[in-house]
């Protein structure tokens, strides 16, 4: 896949507020929040999206989730949204598969 903005922040290129690293993953504020809380948990692997990750990473995928929900409760969350968007149409922008994490304030359902 093409280069992402995320390759950098995982090599330290390019600054990034950083809350969690793993061998998998990272996990670093949104530099444009949407919410008082809004955290991005990713691959160090580069996935770029949902539609193309591999049937054998099932084990990662939920390994993002795990951490996510361990991010949520660091930040003193009582309910969150995760979301992973997929593909332009859904607003992706950044081609490097990504879980949002966003709270502190109630969110509306549904979504836009
Ligand atoms: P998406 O629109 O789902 O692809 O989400 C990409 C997210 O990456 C957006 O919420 C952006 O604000 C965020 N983002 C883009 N560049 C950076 C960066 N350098 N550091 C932190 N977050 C970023």
């Amino acid at each position: 896949m093409a280069e992402t903005i995320f390759s950098k922040i995982i090599r330290r290129e390019i600054p990034a507020d950083i809350l969690y690293e793993d061998e998998q993953c990272l996990a670093f504020r949104d530099v444009s929040p949407q919410a008082p809380v809004h955290v991005l948990v990713i691959p160090k692997e580069p996935i770029e999206s949902l539609a193309t990750a591999p049937a054998g990473s099932a084990a990662l995928l939920g390994h993002l989730l795990l951490k996510a929900a361990q991010v949520a409760r660091q930040e003193k969350l009582e309910g969150w949204r995760t979301v992973i968007n997929t593909g332009a149409e859904a607003g992706q922008t950044v081609f490097h598969l990504h879980v949002h994490v966003i709270g502190g304030r109630p969110l509306a359902w549904p979504p836009g």
